[in-house]
């Protein structure tokens, strides 16, 4: 069954931001949880929503049968490791700088970090936008400058913006490594797992917004799963739940956009025609699910001289970190104390794994605020 629009408490109020509202949904949240009368879990599946949910605390203030469970929605998290070590290999190439998001470069690879890297003398800049990466190649014509696009669907039209510019004011120096994903495959796979423990989903407002909300009909249409556009305050994030709570009291299995001050049906077409014209998908890996087909971003071939995966270097065999389960915390099957490593040898001073590095990875959310309430809610 399929909804068509936003039911519920309006989202265009002042209410997301509202403590008397928070309030009043975690009471709501209450009672639905009392008439539904047994365990429910959801996935929030956006990085953003992770830390949000972890920096507010809200996962301890749902009642004891509620449960979020978090998802694939860290770009850093689910970046594979053999795009690292890329990385790390163009980076020792006596003519080319690797410019990145800084949250990237303390990722493990399978030898060392991209900052780890830098220390040792690898040409690495931390930038803030992929244009500062083309204003740094334009400023440095004699080196060939390599841009780590890694991100999902909302990070993809700067990417296209910036090698729209290089190509208008002719920087031919300007290159990227291909590493963006989309959204809506691995849903698809995280929805027809089997072993999925989830009943519905917390869906990603930002994403969305270039998508539209429709793009995630598929989950009731094909899987009779529910899910819930929701924004990143507290108040969005708990009427979402209190919606996924209803769907299950009341049998029903729909999508909904509750996020309607700024994600609409189609989402924002423009951007997505601006993207379409550097990008087509392809098969991709992410950590924890393997090769998902149509879930990146490869460029288009008559862009294929701006794409730094087609420099020959050396790659080692790729290593992931020993007792890492990331790929268990990406796919909702574990939670991250359930890791042996987690808040022990594993800190986001002492990342093993990528989870850990990002803040909006779930294990960096869950350490810096949820640890000391660990074991109260298993
Ligand atoms: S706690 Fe560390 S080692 Fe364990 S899954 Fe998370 S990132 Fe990996």
């Amino acid at each position: 069954m399929i909804a068509t629009g936003g039911p519920g408490l309006s989202s265009n109020t002042d209410m997301h931001s509202d403590p008397k509202a928070i309030k009043a949904l975690l009471v709501e949240i209450e009672n639905l949880s009392m008439k539904l009368g047994r365990r429910a879990a959801f996935m929030e599946v956006c990085g953003t929503h992770t830390h949000a949910v972890a920096a507010a605390g809200l996962r301890r203030r749902l009642p004891e049968n509620v449960r979020l469970v978090s998802g694939p929605g860290c770009p850093v998290c689910v970046t594979p490791i053999e795009y690292l070590d890329r990385a790390i290999a163009l980076a020792a190439l006596p003519d080319v700088t690797v410019c990145s998001f800084g949250d990237m470069l303390r990722v493990p690879s399978s030898s060392a970090t991209l900052e780890e890297a830098r220390a040792d003398g690898h040409s690495i800049e931390i930038v803030y936008s992929p244009r500062d990466a083309l204003q740094f190649a334009e400023k440095h014509p004699d080196r060939r400058v390599v841009f780590l696009a890694v991100g999902f669907e909302t990070t993809v039209p700067t990417i296209a913006a910036a090698l729209a510019e290089a190509e208008t004011l002719g920087i031919k120096n300007f290159l990227i490594l291909p590493g963006n994903k989309v959204m809506p495959p691995p849903m698809q796979a995280l929805a027809g797992d089997p072993e999925l423990r989830v009943e519905g989903f917390l869906l990603p407002g930002h994403v969305s917004v270039i998508t539209g909300w429709e793009t995630f009909l598929f989950l009731a249409d094909e899987h009779g799963m529910s899910g819930a556009v929701v924004g990143f305050a507290p108040a969005d994030v708990l009427r979402g739940i209190a919606e996924l709570l209803r769907q299950l009291i009341e049998e029903r299995h729909e999508v909904v956009n509750l996020y309607n001050r700024v994600v609409d049906a189609r989402g924002n077409i423009t951007a997505r025609v601006f993207v379409d014209r550097f990008f087509e998908p392809t098969t991709v890996v992410w950590r924890g699910f393997g090769a998902i087909p149509g879930s990146g971003l490869r460029l288009r071939p008559e862009w294929r001289h701006r794409d730094a995966s087609l420099i020959e270097v050396e790659l080692p065999e790729p290593v992931e970190p020993s007792g890492c389960r990331c790929g268990d915390v990406l796919r909702g099957q574990i939670e991250p104390p359930e890791c042996p490593l987690f808040a022990k040898s594993c800190t986001p001073d002492s990342a093993v794994g990528a989870c850990m590095v990002s803040s909006e990875g779930a294990c960096a959310a869950w350490y810096r605020h949820e640890r000391f309430v660990i074991g109260s809610r298993q």
